[in-house]
């Protein structure tokens, strides 16, 4: 079993203002908790820490106020639980995800299964800036992954099929970003205004809009805190074990090319992102004309 002060010298494990104590930060994924795991962390709570825990805005659970000589012990249940120690410091942290398809109405990927897929392969990976990931199922964001290090966004582009159209307006009414109007009783598509949620393709009362296709937009060097920053685009894929892939390229860019010290954003035309980009691009064209 690990000493105290092995496990406390890792991420997960935060110092609290009154020394003498700290709190624990857990990995799960996506924030996604079974019932047995919720009833295992009150049991947990009750052992080594105080008579609440704290939800984190990476959607984990920490236990407050344990007993740094407990951790050991602490470690081990939570491991046993499946919500072992996560983490906070410049590593890969806690993967976030909205509902996506497993609920939510306007989701366009399965955002909780990607999240769980990059964790496994991952998770906790020491860095020499934070990286933290983040996943939503569509342009609204609920997640902020614009505002993650590295965000994954599921879009939907839409096609129109030629000729079909009633021009009911059904469309128009529900896009909210103006980009669709009738003209000579057929609706038009401005490309320009479209963010590719997908709302019009399943508003069509006649299945008229088509989708092109569900595409992952993978964005690196955003900035959540004090600063925020929008993270720049890298590319769109169709698969999900392609974006596992890629996002796994991503970390591996930042781990061997990053300064420590200073966050991400900073550094991106350093660390030259957009030729980054350009292999990345062509990296995946040349995969694909293998397969
Ligand atoms: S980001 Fe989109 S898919 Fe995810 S919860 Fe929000 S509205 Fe739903
Ligand atoms: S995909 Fe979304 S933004 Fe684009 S036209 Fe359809 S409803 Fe509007
Ligand atoms: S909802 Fe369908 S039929 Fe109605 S205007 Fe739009 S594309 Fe045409």
């Amino acid at each position: 079993m690990k000493r105290d002060t092995e496990i406390h010298m890792k991420g997960g494990v935060i110092t609290e203002r009154n020394a003498d104590f700290c709190t624990v930060r857990t990995r799960i994924p996506a924030g996604i908790v079974t019932l047995e795991q919720v009833r295992g962390i009150a049991k947990i709570m009750k052992r080594y820490g105080k008579d609440m825990v704290h939800l984190t805005t990476r959607q984990t659970i920490e236990i407050p106020h344990v007993d740094p000589k407990v951790l050991p012990k602490l470690a081990a249940d939570l491991e046993k639980n499946g919500t072992p120690i996560g983490s906070e410091r410049d590593e890969v942290v806690n993967i976030v995800a909205c509902p996506g398809l497993e609920r939510c109405v306007f989701a366009n990927i399965d955002s909780g299964n990607i999240a769980k897929m990059i964790d496994k392969r991952l998770f906790g990976k020491e860095m020499p800036v934070k990286v933290r990931i983040s996943i939503s199922g569509c342009p609204n964001g609920c997640t902020s992954p614009m505002l993650n290090e590295i965000g994954i966004s599921g879009r939907v582009d839409p096609l129109r099929t030629p000729g079909l159209c009633t021009g009911c307006g059904s469309c128009v009414m529900y896009c909210r970003e103006e980009a669709i109007s009738i003209k000579n009783g057929i609706s038009v598509l401005n490309e320009d205004l479209c963010i590719s949620c997908g709302t019009c393709v399943r508003s069509c009362p006649f299945d008229l809009l088509k989708s092109r296709g569900v595409r992952y937009l993978i964005t690196v060097g955003g900035r959540r805190g004090r600063h925020p920053h929008i993270g720049r685009e890298l590319i769109s894929l169709s698969d999900p074990e392609e974006v596992a892939i890629v996002v796994e390229k991503v970390v591996t860019w930042i781990y061997r090319k990053a300064w420590s010290g200073r966050h991400l954003y900073e550094q991106m035309d350093e660390l030259q992102f957009e030729q980054f980009k350009t292999e990345i691009t062509s990296k995946v064209t040349a995969a694909r004309d293998t397969t």
